[in-house]
């Protein structure tokens, strides 16, 4: 369905903020898709759960400058706000917030918000500092544009696991709702980082599908050792040249704590790098 109704850009958080109490005044719930711009399916499927669950639908364009390393990407992190607001507004979206920087972090900014232990783990291991910038900004979408529910992505699975602690551990009134990972045909996870991608490398990143894939396999068929899961899974990861392994875990779904024998539940994780592309991916292994 292509929707007709116009959408809103808001730069000014002042303004949204007012924006957003207006909503609430007219009764109506407000539904955050935050996102980093240069949408895909991944992004939509979230716009479009939201368009069903809530009434007015805002997505967060803002490309956070405290969740990059200073060797990162984020100079040359792909961006194109007019063909963004065309697909949101082709999925339904009433509202994009695109702040600046300056809007977001003024002059003489000091506090940041940090989710203790779990932002040390996994990917935060190799970027130090990543989850405290995630957590900041989102913590402080969540003030500006005080949605009753946001929508994030099984994509970033550690992302969405340490959102939902602070929302719990600083008592935030949103409903937090993680949407399955939407896939190329060929398996690859949809990421904006996938544009940055030769013809080559996304072949040779398809190892990564395939690593998770052999995992689901192992364990559907009763290995419920991590080792040899990851063992098998890493093996393909190695026989692609183009392709080098940063992490691979099988951990606690909630507190991402190695397991060495998965009993009900473990989300198997990994980061590889293709070339300079770094790309992440999971799967929750769980017992039907
Ligand atoms: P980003 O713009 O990359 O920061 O992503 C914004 C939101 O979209 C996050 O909640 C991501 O987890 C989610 N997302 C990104 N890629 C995908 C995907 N392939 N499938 C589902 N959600 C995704």
């Amino acid at each position: 369905m292509i929707h007709s109704k116009k959408i809103e850009l808001i730069n000014q958080t002042a303004e949204m903020q007012k924006k957003a109490a207006e909503i609430h005044k007219e009764g109506m719930t407000i539904g955050l898709v935050p996102t980093m711009g240069y949408f895909h399916q991944g992004h939509l499927s979230l716009m479009k759960a939201s368009k069903e669950e809530t009434d007015y639908v805002v997505v967060s364009l803002f490309v956070n400058p405290t969740q990059f390393g200073p060797s990162e990407d984020f100079n040359r992190y792909p961006r194109d706000l007019r063909r963004d607001m065309e697909l949101a507004k082709n999925a339904g979206v009433d509202m994009i917030f695109c702040p600046t920087i300056d809007e977001m972090y003024p002059s003489g900014f000091l506090t940041y918000v940090k989710v203790e232990s779990l932002g040390e783990k996994l990917c935060g291991a190799n970027r130090p500092g990543h989850f405290q910038g995630v957590t900041t900004v989102v913590c402080k979408l969540f003030n500006i544009i005080s949605p009753d529910f946001a929508y994030f992505g099984q994509k970033d699975a550690q992302q969405a696991i340490i959102i939902k602690k602070m929302v719990e551990d600083l008592n935030l009134r949103i409903n937090i709702r993680v949407l399955p990972i939407v896939r190329e045909k060929d398996g690859l996870a949809m990421s904006s980082r996938n544009v940055y991608l030769s013809g080559s490398e996304h072949k040779a990143a398809l190892c990564i599908y395939k690593a998770i894939q052999k995992v689901e396999m192992l364990f559907n068929k009763g290995e419920r050792e991590s080792k040899v899961l990851m063992d098998q899974a890493e093996a393909i990861i190695k026989d692609e040249p183009l392709a080098t392994l940063e992490y691979m875990a099988i951990c606690h779904i909630e507190d991402l704590s190695p397991l060495e024998k998965i009993k009900n539940r473990a989300l198997m994780a990994l980061a590889v790098k293709i070339g300079k592309t770094r790309l992440i991916d999971n799967t929750i292994l769980k017992i039907d």
